[in-house]
């Protein structure tokens, strides 16, 4: 007798959809099949049943030149598991002078006993530790703690590495047995042609778009494969919003460097157009910026025949009135996104005719886990952590700031309706979402150790 069986179901399996029951015990899955006996018994009839999602891309309660990122750590998690993903990736981002071990135990202390499901941490190597070798010399210790991923940004003034410290920073991240997950952009040009558009009074949204274009995100794309294969430090690549990013991530791939990309729901669904309508264009600004018609249709055949391997939502969310600044480059970047990601997918996606459920599942959920070395995460099998989602494919939902469990004010994908939403969702065998609503605990999750890149 098995602890819990959830029966009934269809579980959408790497070869597609199979009729079978998963059975339960403390917490794992304990088998597959047909006629499991449970003391439990949870309905799935009609349903999918698929792993739990895996985010590897969020920012909650994060701190950003005197603001904070408007979900906390509860907030975000629980809007996680209502949209169905019970494991997150967030970040630890050392401060100068502080070290790396310092920079984790402060972000758990801020997460631990916060959320409701699962969660590891990116390192940042800012500039300032990127350049010091003291700093770097605690790779293989954060490595060890479980924090096997390093967060480089090739953008931003104070964060963005050069090639040179990049080199030295890939090159220790390697030799400690890890892996780097990279925000690529030509930053110091972008910032140039940021001061171009100011000076001129350039203030509306669309000139985000404008001062940051495509070529300048492939270009440090391509610098980036270079010296991961320089070095031979596997580099997962942030955000690609671009059809020339995902073909340097093709053309660096096909010559053997150890590379992966992700996309996110608004590069998929949203134009830069939205920056056209007037104030409430700011409200679409994040970087990699959203581009036209033609990346998107590059985007999803990326994501349906490998050129792409996952998607993430760069969740940062900010509220209407913190994005409504007068000039473009003041408006903090980032969009909401954490709740709705399996259902725009599934919707948009499978529906949409653009990938097979198998691929879904993979693209949210499998291929995350394996990519940021969550070894019991991301596959309904025997020995995985039991994180089940019991999805109805047919139920409808419109997309709302005022249902979702975000704490944002808005959601880009505001009116939106989409086929197919969580209808029960499990962490580690106990049952978090009943019926769409959160009936878990705040402390539940934990902090997951992650190894390198599988
Ligand atoms: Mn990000």
């Amino acid at each position: 007798m098995y602890d819990c069986t959830i029966v009934g179901g269809q579980i959408i399996t790497p070869s597609g959809p199979v009729a079978a029951d998963v059975a339960l015990v403390e917490g794992s899955i304990a088998a597959i099949g047909h006629g499991l006996a449970g003391e439990r018994v949870i309905d799935a009839s009609g349903c999918y049943l698929l792993p739990g999602g895996v985010d590897p891309h969020v920012h909650l309660q994060l701190a950003l030149g005197g603001l904070v990122s408007t979900d906390s750590f509860a907030s975000g998690t629980i809007a996680a598991a209502c949209g169905g993903t019970t494991t997150i990736v967030d970040f630890a981002d050392p401060q100068p002078g502080q070290s790396m071990a310092d920079a984790l135990a402060a972000r758990r202390a801020e997460a631990d006993g916060q959320v409701a499901v699962d969660y590891g941490l990116h390192m940042t190597i800012p500039t300032w530790h990127a350049q010091s070798a003291e700093r770097l010399a605690e790779l293989p210790a954060m490595v060890a703690e479980g924090c096997a991923t390093f967060k480089l940004y090739q953008a931003y003034a104070r964060m963005e590495l050069d090639d040179i410290s990049l080199y030295r920073a890939l090159a220790g991240v390697a030799k400690a047995g890890g892996g780097v997950v990279l925000h690529s952009e030509t930053g110091p040009l972008l910032d140039h042609l940021r001061g171009e558009a100011v000076a001129a009074d350039h203030t509306g949204a669309i000139w985000h778009e404008r001062t940051r274009p495509a070529r300048l995100e492939a270009t440090a794309i391509h610098r980036a494969a270079e010296i991961a294969h320089l070095t031979g430090c596997p580099v997962h690549i942030f955000h690609v919003g671009c059809a020339e990013g995902v073909a340097e991530i093709v053309t660096a791939r096909q010559r053997g460097v150890a590379i992966s990309g992700e996309s996110c729901p608004h590069y998929l669904l949203l134009t830069a157009e939205e920056h056209l309508g007037g104030p409430e264009g700011n409200l679409y600004i994040c970087a990699p910026p959203l581009r036209a018609g033609a990346d998107q249709s590059a985007l999803w055949r990326a994501l349906a025949d490998g050129g792409l391997d996952l998607i993430s939502t760069d969740h940062c969310p900010w509220t209407r009135r913190e994005k409504m600044q007068r000039s473009f480059a003041q408006v903090p970047g980032g969009v909401p996104g954490i709740e709705g990601r399996l259902s725009l997918i599934h919707h948009f996606g499978v529906n949409g005719g653009h990938i097979s459920l198998a691929r879904w599942v993979e693209l949210c959920c499998t291929a995350p886990a394996r990519l940021m070395g969550l070894a019991r995460k991301g596959s309904l099998l025997p020995g995985y952590d039991a994180d089940v989602v019991i999805f109805d494919p047919k139920q409808e939902q419109t997309i709302s700031a005022d249902t979702l469990h975000e704490a944002a004010d808005w959601t880009p994908f505001d009116g939106m309706t989409v086929s197919g939403w969580p209808r029960t969702v499990l962490l580690r065998g106990k049952v978090i979402v009943q019926d769409g609503e959160f009936v878990g605990t705040i402390g539940h999750g934990r902090f997951v150790k992650r190894t390198a890149q599988g």
